[in-house]
């Protein structure tokens, strides 16, 4: 099979100026991302606030274009965003975010705004649209006398819930979630969590999952990419990942999670300034932070490459695979 959504190099500079009357200075906030999605695959994103992970997802659904570097979803190229072409493909791919609160209108009820896409893509005759509306919301496990209720009337995980709800109605083959459970009451994240996944392979659906939380991404991805300043710094599966990260920076990220029953030997606590894109360190951007590094890292940034068994590092003193990868 074909990848559903692939990524070629993006990269987008913003120019942030500093106060008022500073002079405005680029900030590489994604800098030479490649992805692979396949239909049905869920990709997890982890890494600390301003890292790109939210610029990446929109530039992975065309609503921010990237400023080189190239997004495919099924196999051609991303429309421009506002066109005819880019308005076609937004039944196919959906974006929920943080905060559903945002991304629903006060004024109108739940089972109003659900069925928005269904008329917006025309997807079925308005006599059908009642039923197809109730079946949402019992995927989602909304209960049907909430379907008239306002945004305000429902707690924050039922809100997320109707904003699921709605990204499914096209019956759309990508879903990005960028921090979908980060503003839900820890007690509920697991459940919404576990809901999206099943809804997820039940249709069919590839996601990437954005989240600054790897116990969230553990749950949820078949893969999961680490992002470091702007740039993917190992990838693998998702139990690999947990079992022997290989980098550094995940080292640190999965020695902080803790794991029940399992002792944390030689944990790597993660040191030093939070990574800030308006000032990048030379060599490998994650050099003064590192418990291992040594000159080479601080003058040469390491390329991504393949480590073998189907994953990914940057890093000098991980091992390029040696046996040439066959095409
Ligand atoms: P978080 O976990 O906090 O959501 P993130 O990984 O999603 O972080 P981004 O929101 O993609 O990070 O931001 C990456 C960098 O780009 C940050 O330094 C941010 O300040 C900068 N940035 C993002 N959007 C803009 C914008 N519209 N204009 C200027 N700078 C931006
Ligand atoms: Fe650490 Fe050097 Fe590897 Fe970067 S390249 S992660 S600084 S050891
Ligand atoms: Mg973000």
């Amino acid at each position: 099979t074909s990848a559903l959504l692939e990524a070629n190099n993006l990269v987008r500079v913003y120019q942030v100026r500093r106060g008022l009357f500073g002079t405005p200075t680029p900030v590489r906030a994604v800098n030479g991302v490649s992805i692979k999605l396949m239909p049905g695959e869920t990709l997890g994103i982890v890494g600390e606030s301003g890292s790109g992970k939210s610029t990446l997802g929109r530039m992975l659904l065309g609503i921010d274009p990237p400023q080189s570097g190239e997004v495919k979803f099924e196999g051609k190229p991303m429309a421009a965003p506002g066109t005819a072409g880019w308005r076609a493909l937004r039944a196919r791919m959906q974006f929920v975010y943080q905060d559903p609160l945002a991304a629903l209108d006060r004024r109108l009820t739940i089972a109003t705004q659900i069925g928005e896409p269904l008329d917006i893509h025309k997807l079925i005759p308005k006599e059908h649209r009642a039923a197809r509306v109730e079946e949402l919301m019992s995927a989602v496990g909304l209960r049907r006398d909430q379907a008239d209720r306002f945004p305000h009337e429902l707690s924050g995980g039922q809100r997320q819930r109707a904003v699921i709800a709605r990204a499914l109605a096209s019956r759309p083959r990508l879903l990005v979630c960028d921090e979908p459970v980060s503003a839900l009451d820890v007690s509920i994240q697991a459940q919404v969590v576990n809901m999206l996944r099943d809804l997820q392979e039940q249709n069919r659906i590839a996601m990437i999952f954005i989240s600054h939380d790897l116990k969230v991404v553990r749950n949820i991805a078949d893969r999961v990419a680490v992002m470091y300043l702007g740039q993917i710094v190992e990838e693998a599966s998702s139990d690999v990942i947990f079992q022997s990260p290989r980098h550094p920076y995940t080292e640190a990220l999965v020695s902080s999670v803790p794991v029940p029953g399992k002792i944390l030997e030689g944990r790597r606590i993660l040191q030093g300034e939070p990574p800030n894109p308006a000032n990048r360190p030379s060599g490998c951007a994650f050099h003064p932070r590192c418990p291992l590094a040594s000159d080479i890292c601080r003058t040469s940034a390491p390329d991504l490459r393949s480590i073998g068994g189907g994953r990914t590092a940057a890093c000098h003193l991980v091992p390029g695979e040696t046996a040439p990868v066959a095409a």
